[in-house]
């Protein structure tokens, strides 16, 4: 085989909580995770080094160095099998860079999958996932799809059935939201407002919801804790929830650290006209209509 070619989801979190500050710098998460119709491809071709190309929008902004997660998963797979091998990977991006959206992650869960094929590894998915998690804690779900519940850091993960396909709108800014910056302004915030962080738990709602493919009820259980954060560091996107609220979505949100706002819509034909709408009452750079959930990093 001399190329491999993976597509792979972006993610929106529908809950993310927040618990607190633990001492080895992370944070304890609920995170119910959503793979979502907006795609990277990774290409793997026969090489012999590890080298990586990014092409599409905003591609300037991504590291071709050891930098690159993808670079990171295919020397990751390469250890565990415990041999020196090479790739020439090329990656597709569609998903926004720096966007709350897992793009990074997507490519390295992207690049596991089609190295592993590549390379004749042969590994099965409990290999890859282990992998997966060590590279980083969004990249386990890139690989897995669908919907999830993620504990711990987020990568322990509980695989959830929903009763249909939800139609979002992701309205995307210019720029992107260092993940870390807004963990740590999050941080700031609670405890300047003295806040009583709670142990975070899945809301009860929130599950029925996507059980029951309840697109109303979910529009209204939708929560994400870093979103306060985001806005601080981003003030124009309170704008840009507002105008979806108003032109009608059934539910706005900052998707993980941002700045990408997730909307969610009552059918397809919602979502696309709110997508024209939101991009012509200028709150964001290009909206895109999307849904969920789909699979994981899959062989195309
Ligand atoms: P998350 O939602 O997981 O917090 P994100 O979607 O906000 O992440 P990414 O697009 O994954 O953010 O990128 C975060 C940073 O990681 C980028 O600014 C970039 O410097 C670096 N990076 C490394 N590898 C990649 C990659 N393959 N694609 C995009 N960014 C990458």
């Amino acid at each position: 085989m001399s190329s491999v070619t993976v597509r792979v989801p972006a993610k929106v979190n529908v809950q993310l909580s927040v618990g607190p500050l633990r001492d080895d710098g992370y944070h304890d998460l609920v995170n119910v995770f959503h793979a979502v119709s907006v795609f990277d491809e990774v290409i793997a071709k026969e090489s012999e080094s590890i080298s990586v190309r990014v092409e599409g929008e905003s591609a300037d902004q991504v590291p071709v160095d050891d930098g690159n997660l993808a670079i990171q998963a295919a020397r990751a797979l390469a250890k565990h099998a415990g041999r020196t091998y090479g790739v020439e990977l090329v990656i597709r991006k569609a998903i926004p860079v720096a966007g709350g959206m897992a793009g990074g992650s997507a490519d390295a869960a992207g690049t596991l999958v089609a190295c592993n094929e590549l390379w004749g590894l042969g590994l099965p998915r409990e290999d890859l996932m282990e992998i997966a998690a060590d590279l980083g804690s969004d990249v386990p779900f890139s690989l897995l799809g669908g919907t999830a519940v993620g504990t711990g850091r987020g990568e322990q993960l509980a695989e959830l059935l929903t009763g249909g396909r939800f139609h979002w709108v992701f309205a995307i800014a210019d720029g992107g939201l260092s993940t870390a910056r807004v963990y740590a302004e999050c941080d700031r915030l609670r405890a300047a407002l003295g806040e009583v962080v709670a142990w975070p738990q899945a809301s009860d709602a929130l599950l029925a919801a996507l059980k029951a493919g309840d697109a109303r009820a979910l529009g209204a259980e939708l929560a994400n804790d870093l979103q306060p954060a985001a806005l601080m560091l981003r003030a124009s996107l309170a704008r840009t929830l507002e105008a979806g609220r108003e032109l009608g979505a059934l539910g706005a949100i900052v998707s993980g650290s941002g700045p990408t706002c997730a909307f969610l819509a009552a059918d397809e034909d919602q979502a696309r006209e709110l997508a024209v709408a939101l991009v012509g009452a200028g709150v964001c750079r290009t909206a895109v209509p999307a849904h969920g959930p789909v699979e994981g990093a899959s062989i195309v």
